[in-house]
């Protein structure tokens, strides 16, 4: 039975739960589970740490992240199968996703020196307050307290890297409540952050309920701030309690992102990177082309090209290498995936499936033709492998379409007139638009979010997640 990790001691709890790799339904291993208590405690061991861990100098922060980063490479092997088995994600991309981990840690340890930096304010030009000129004002950069990171269960190695690393460069403490679908790579994680030297107290990792941990987290005024990434539903909920307590909020939820297909896209570039966009680790990424839209002219042919891509993915175990899709999460997703489907057919769509094995807790890859705005899959998220194809005729029904739904994460665009592409750009409710390549591209130090029900508070990405959760303190001194 694997334990929690409470302020970097092992602690083996009453409850646990097994969790279980959704290829074939067994139980990997059984993990403690935090409650209430164990987060309370975990909070003030926090917040105790915080006191110390904040005065350390950066450059000392700094080489825990490198040699976090370090051991990371050395452990790699069985953090990717791990990651694969407990996520149902294939292997190849459990490497892509355990390779930006250690880039994350990296990276924060690089640009921590130029963003915790604070600045000199010229405040002589102003009138008032009286008596400017004699004034020398900066600021420098403090860091919060204690935060806690409530993290999906889809990217349990880059949701941690992208909540934790930054924190630990700002100086804060923090407590984290993996997913309990896939909560081993997070605590293997946790172990390796004590073993490169982080101070005890400063990290725990707390598997366990949203109701137990994760309200507690939200509830608890000695927690600073929140860093969330999950579903619209419990982000909402999240963020109007977090407020309440006074927390600062980073909520990074839903998306339900359009890939719109202009009449002179490259047809083959716009169906290979759909088909990518909208299947990788079977639908199941916060961005992926989950709505995909198409001009009449080239319609027939995308999805004539499309599903003959669909039907030959390798949908299987994900630890084999040739797999492209394994299962998804749980047997309530294909349950959800069922009804979608449902729901498609009933409002007109003529569906396309791929293969897929008849054990563990797969779906098959499935294209929905005649795709309309009165189906669920045209204006919710629908988390799994299912593609629905609509078409347009002038660019405004194109927009109308795209921005038909309540999310706004990012939107994909193909065509050769740039410029009309980038007036298509301009109307499009989304954190950001990608001209002529996969609504999945993401820079991790950059700004990650969206607009309406796909983000609340600050934006995630390695430089706003340390101004996000840190202080910018300003210093006037009279030097009269
Ligand atoms: P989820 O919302 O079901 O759960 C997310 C986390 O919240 C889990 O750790 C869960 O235990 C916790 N939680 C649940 N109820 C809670 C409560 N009442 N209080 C506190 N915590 C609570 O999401 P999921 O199914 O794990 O992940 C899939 C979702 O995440 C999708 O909607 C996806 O789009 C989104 N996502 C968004 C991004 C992004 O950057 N925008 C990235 C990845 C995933």
């Amino acid at each position: 039975m694997l334990p929690i990790i409470l302020g970097g001691e092992k602690v083996e709890t009453e409850a646990s739960v097994d969790v279980v790799n959704p290829a074939n339904g067994q139980v990997i291993d059984r993990v403690c589970v935090a409650g209430r208590e164990e987060t309370k405690r975990a909070v003030e061991v926090a917040e105790e740490a915080f006191q110390e861990f904040s005065r350390l100098p950066l450059k000392d922060r700094t080489k825990i992240l490198l040699r976090v980063a370090d051991l990371i490479e050395e452990d790699r092997e069985k953090l990717e199968v791990t990651l694969s088995k407990e996520s149902g994600k294939p292997i190849r991309d459990a490497r892509v996703e355990v390779t930006r981990a250690i880039h994350l840690f990296r990276s924060t340890a690089e640009e921590a020196k130029l963003i915790l930096e604070g600045k000199t304010y010229r405040v002589d030009g102003y009138e008032y307050p009286p008596g400017n000129e004699r004034r020398l004002v900066f600021s420098v950069r403090e860091p919060l307290g204690v935060v806690g990171a409530i993290l999906p269960f889809n990217f349990p190695a880059n949701s941690f890297a992208h909540k934790v690393s930054p924190n630990i460069a700002v100086g804060n403490a923090i407590v984290v409540k993996p997913s309990t679908s896939t909560p081993i790579t997070s605590l293997m994680l946790g172990e390796i952050m004590y073993r490169a030297g982080l101070p005890r107290g400063v990290l725990s990792v707390l598997p366990g309920g949203g109701e137990t941990v994760g309200s507690e987290i939200v509830e608890n005024r000695k927690v600073k701030g929140i860093t969330f990434t999950g579903s619209t539903a419990v982000g909402v909920g999240i963020a109007s309690r977090a407020v309440l307590t006074g927390k600062r909020i980073m909520m990074e939820m839903g998306g339900s992102d359009p890939i719109i297909v202009m009449k002179d896209a490259d047809l083959g570039k716009a169906v290979d990177v759909s088909v990518r966009a909208r299947f990788e680790y079977s639908g199941q990424n916060c961005n992926a082309g989950k709505r995909i839209i198409v001009h009449e002219s080239v319609y027939h042919k995308f999805v004539q090209e499309f599903t003959r891509k669909v039907k030959s993915l390798k949908v299987g175990d994900p630890l084999e290498e040739s797999t492209d899709l394994g299962p998804v999460i749980s047997h309530n997703a294909v349950m959800d995936m069922e009804r979608v489907v449902k729901d498609s057919i009933q409002r007109g769509g003529k569906v396309y499936e791929g293969s897929k094995p008849d054990h563990g807790f797969y779906f098959p890859p499935t294209v929905i033709e005649n795709a309309n705005l009165d189906m669920v899959a045209m204006r919710t998220e629908v988390f799994g492998p299912i593609a629905p194809i609509a078409m347009f005729s002038d660019v405004e029904e194109a927009v109308q379409m795209a921005n038909a739904t309540d999310y706004g994460l990012q939107a994909s665009i193909f065509s050769s007139d740039v410029k009309l592409a980038l007036k298509v750009a301009r109307e499009l409710k989304a954190g950001a638009v990608i001209i002529n390549d996969s609504t999945r591209l993401r820079w991790d130090s950059l700004p990650f979010g969206g607009v309406g029900m796909s983000g609340l508070g600050s934006r995630e990405g390695i430089r706003n997640t340390m101004l996000t959760l840190s202080e910018e303190k300003i210093v006037s001194v009279d030097l009269s």
